[in-house]
């Protein structure tokens, strides 16, 4: 495909997320992108989303490499959400999202989660910035972190199973990725509990955390989960209980989740629609995505290399620059990743 390169929409820890039109036919699309000599984890992202097909997970366009400024460069070509985040969208609407759009949100990414669990892949990275939003709603994005649960079935480093493989994002990490035990189908399903906490108070999972050491320490001993909004119906109290059960194998399962009360109220389109029209451009024309930088592109973090979620926490409670983790500090939302076995 031929296709010239937008202005930026987006930075993650790994890669810059571009605007980009095919010359011949003038669609848009996003383009996330990564030097060639780098581009391990996302030419593994590419490996899982190309097999993906669902409308609850950001549809995959192809890949190719290009040379620009002499330099070679992997493309992951992918939708493009015009609604950002959820995260952009928790600010957008005050710093917190009505109950009933949750309820649409959160079916929406459990659909997605049902799709990959069922096909033996767990997401590992389930947070308001990687879901992304569009006229029909939430869809999961970015699976830099992916991978398929069996370890016997595959062969190609993308597989779970061993500990130094954990990544993620601490603030959203379930106890048992956190103690370095595993990092399954149900440490999703906790992540999921953590964005819908994200959603209903727009603040962190975990509240007056002073450095990012001590909150993988609580999350892995404490036998404490995240505050369950008081505000919030008995349905969604409920929910949200059955997502951040310490236990992994007392959590409920994506399958188990979609059938609870608090998903079982039909949550029209219309309410998304609605929602959308009002705090969301419409197309890409809209936001005037070809003038415009996006404006709070985000500290370009470096990946970095972990062994375990115990190791990470040793090395971050002896590295002082990285001891802080307050809700507006960038550090606690970073992605982790092992880059052994990639
Ligand atoms: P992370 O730090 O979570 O690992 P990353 O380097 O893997 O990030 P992404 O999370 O995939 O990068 O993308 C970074 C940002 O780019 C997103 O938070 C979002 O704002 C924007 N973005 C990504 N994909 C799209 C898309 N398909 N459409 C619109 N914006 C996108």
């Amino acid at each position: 495909m031929d296709w010239t390169r937008g202005h930026t929409i987006g930075r993650g820890s790994s890669a810059t997320v571009s605007a980009a039109k095919s010359i011949w036919c003038d669609e848009v699309f996003a383009v996330k992108s990564v030097e060639l000599s780098e581009s391990q984890l996302l030419q593994k992202e590419q490996k899982i989303l190309s097999q993906l097909s669902s409308p609850y997970i950001v549809i995959y366009k192809g890949y190719d490499v290009t040379k620009e400024k002499d330099k070679l460069t992997f493309n992951l070509m992918m939708e493009y959400m015009s609604g950002g985040t959820i995260s952009n969208a928790i600010r957008k609407q005050g710093g917190r999202i009505n109950e009933q759009l949750i309820g649409c949100y959160a079916k929406q990414i459990l659909l997605g989660l049902e799709y990959l669990h069922s096909r033996g892949i767990a997401h590992c990275d389930i947070k308001g910035q990687n879901i992304l939003l569009g006229k029909t709603g939430a869809k999961i994005a970015d699976f830099g972190c992916a991978r398929w649960v069996d370890a016997a079935e595959r062969d190609d480093g993308s597989a779970a199973g061993s500990i130094e493989q954990f990544g993620g994002t601490p603030m959203f990490m379930a106890p048992e990725v956190a103690r370095g035990e595993e990092q399954g189908c149900p440490a999703d399903i906790w992540a999921l509990g953590c964005t819908i906490v994200e959603m209903a108070t727009g603040r962190s999972p975990w509240t007056n955390m002073t450095n990012t050491a001590s909150l993988l320490y609580l999350i892995a001993f404490s036998g404490e989960s995240p505050e369950i909004p008081k505000f919030l119906s008995l349905q969604a109290k409920d929910f949200l209980y059955k997502c951040l059960r310490r236990d992994a194998k007392e959590r409920w399962t994506a399958k188990e989740l979609l059938r609870h009360p608090f998903l079982e109220e039909s949550y029209s389109n219309s309410t998304i629609n609605q929602d959308y029209a009002t705090s969301s451009p419409t197309s890409i024309l809209d936001q005037d995505i070809w003038n415009s930088v996006e404006e709070s592109e985000k500290m370009n973090h470096s990946i970095q290399t972990v062994s375990s979620a115990l190791q990470r926490v040793r090395e971050l409670g002896s590295n002082s620059r990285e001891s802080k983790c307050g809700w507006n500090d960038d550090q606690i939302w970073i992605t982790v990743r092992s880059t052994i076995g990639q």
